[in-house]
């Protein structure tokens, strides 16, 4: 990550150093403006143009927290009163030393200003990252250097244009310029394997140094010692700037390629660092998916049969015997706990089957099958409070007359089959919901609900005319004939009790008065 930090610094660094060379590089075409005729005024405008251009563009891609932005919009008024100052000079007819000199320490004054804030943008650097002093500092004296190799030129250019010899400012100017030009190289070359570490920008900065002290010097001192003479110039101003400008390539190009390289290098580091996370990344993804895999395998394969058999187990628990155990499991291990609880099912459904027979037989009176006595007022009672106003209950008490006689005439076998033939009959009779038991030797009940007592006494009648009906073989050709006496009572407020004693007082009524006849408790009447 460190790695990654340096290349930014470089790349932030190798942003603000070509803005600064891109104002250098502006003068170029300045001073051939300043030096246009008629002619060629409209084309290097242009020119100019195009350079200002990306001049502009260099110092946006500043604005991008590379520096501040109140740093660059100094930068910006300098540079816009320069080239103010460019454009006023050169629209004059008729240039003179002074308006042209004026137009170009303008556009150095604008390097100037960016120079410091390009030195306060380094220092901040090298305190970031200390160990990139080196590289900066000689990223700063490229600039430096390209610089003043640039200025060198525009020292001579108002006294080339004017025609005028070389004043002795301009001389002293660039002879100062010479000078840091020299101790600038000396720095640069003090360390030169660090400058130049490889071929390209190795083979560039010789071509630079040769082209700028051999050439470019060389050019300059003797227009300058023309200048001196007073013998007029061997070169005008537009010549020798275009010559110049060839002269300062190598060198843009040496401190662009240097930069890059720096760059490079560092990208280079941060690369494999990137790459190893990346790699550490993959790893720890494959180990998450891995495990997720067997998590969910195991969920699938083992939990998940599991919590299905427990679910079978709590169905069976809750008597759900028709709940079955899904077969998908291929565990091995498992399959005993699952034949276990297959077996304890089928036990289950057994055990369930018997009880319910056993309830059934203590239930159920053996001779007529209908509900007997404790059977009947334990379900009795848990309808008793089912009556609304709508839906009233009622309890017929039926006793058959006289069936001792039956007894003792055509025997008790007789009188059993008789007892099971009135059983069926009120079965018969009485609806599905409605409540039919025996709850006496030849004495029957039956408890329902019903809207009023007419709809009671109704069945009550129906019932008792059925028994009348009924004929029954008795052994010796002749037909048994029996009667029944009826005692209805009303349910609701009261207890089982009453109702039951009050169903048997009406029953007890019905007999007195003669048999084979319905009688009604209380205010109802038969
Ligand atoms: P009443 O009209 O007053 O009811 O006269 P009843 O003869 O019907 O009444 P009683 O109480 O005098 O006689 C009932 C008889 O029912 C006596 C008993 O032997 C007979 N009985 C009771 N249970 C059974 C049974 O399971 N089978 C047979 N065959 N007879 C039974
Ligand atoms: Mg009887
Ligand atoms: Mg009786």
């Amino acid at each position: 990550m460190r790695a990654e930090v340096s290349a930014q610094l470089l790349q932030d660094l190798h942003l603000v150093i070509d803005a600064g060379n891109r104002i250098s590089a502006e003068r170029g075409p300045a001073n051939l403006l300043l030096a246009s005729d008629a002619n060629s005024h409209t084309a290097r405008r242009q020119l100019l143009e195009q350079a200002r251009q990306k001049t502009d563009n260099a110092l946006v891609r500043l604005r991008e927290g590379i520096i501040t932005d109140s740093q660059l919009d100094r930068v910006l008024n300098v540079l816009a009163s320069s080239r103010q100052q460019v454009d006023m000079s050169a629209d004059q007819l008729a240039r003179n030393y002074d308006n042209v000199q004026r137009a170009i320490s303008a556009m150095m004054a604008a390097y100037d200003s960016f120079k410091a804030v390009l030195l306060n943008r380094a220092s901040q650097m090298i305190s970031d990252d200390p160990q990139l002093s080196g590289a900066i500092i000689r990223a700063l004296v490229l600039c430096s250097l390209r610089d003043d190799a640039g200025r060198l030129g525009s020292h001579i250019i108002a006294p080339l244009v004017a025609g005028v010899p070389m004043p002795a400012q301009n001389i002293q100017d660039s002879e100062r310029t010479l000078a840091r030009m020299e101790s600038h190289w000396e720095m640069l070359w003090f360390d030169a394997d660090a400058l130049t570490p490889q071929g390209n920008v190795a083979e560039l900065g010789k071509e630079a140094l040769t082209k700028l002290s051999g050439e470019g010097q060389l050019l300059v001192r003797r227009l300058i010692t023309e200048g001196q003479s007073g013998v007029p110039y061997s070169m005008n101003a537009t010549d020798f700037t275009l010559h110049y400008v060839k002269v300062l390539t190598p060198l843009e190009d040496w401190s662009n390629a240097y930069l890059n390289q720096l760059v490079g290098e560092f990208q280079q580091h941060t690369e494999p660092a990137l790459g190893q996370f990346f790699v550490v990344l993959l790893i720890a993804t494959l180990i998450v998916c891995l495990i997720a895999g067997i998590v969910l395998l195991v969920h699938l394969r083992v939990l998940k049969p599991l919590l299905e058999a427990s679910e079978v187990v709590i169905a069976l628990a809750e008597e759900k015997t028709e709940t079955s155990l899904r077969r998908d499991c291929n565990v091995k291990e498992l399959q005993p706990l699952f034949e276990a609880i297959d077996t304890l099912g089928y036990r289950l459904q057994e055990r369930i089957a018997l009880t319910r027979q056993l309830k059934h037989q203590a239930d159920t009176d053996g001779l007529t099958q209908l509900l007997n006595h404790r059977a009947f007022t334990h379900y009795a009672l848990s309808r008793l409070n089912k009556a609304t106003a709508s839906c009233r209950v009622f309890l017929i008490l039926l006793d058959i007359d006289h069936f001792k006689a039956i007894n003792d005439s055509h025997g008790h076998p007789i009188g059993d089959a008789v007892l099971v033939a009135v059983a069926e009959t009120l079965a018969k009779h009485v609806r599905p919901d409605d409540l039919v038991g025996r709850i006496g030797g030849e004495e029957f009940a039956v408890l329902l609900l019903a809207p009023d007592i007419s709809a009671v006494l109704n069945l009550a009648s129906r019932l008792q005319q059925a028994l009348r009906e009924l004929q029954l073989p008795a052994g010796n050709g002749k037909a048994i004939r029996v009667t029944a006496s009826f005692g209805v009572a009303e349910g609701g407020e009261i207890s089982w009790q009453e109702l039951l004693n009050n169903a048997d007082s009406a029953l007890y009524a019905a007999k007195n008065a003669g048999r084979n006849r319905v009688h009604c408790y209380g205010p109802h009447t038969a």
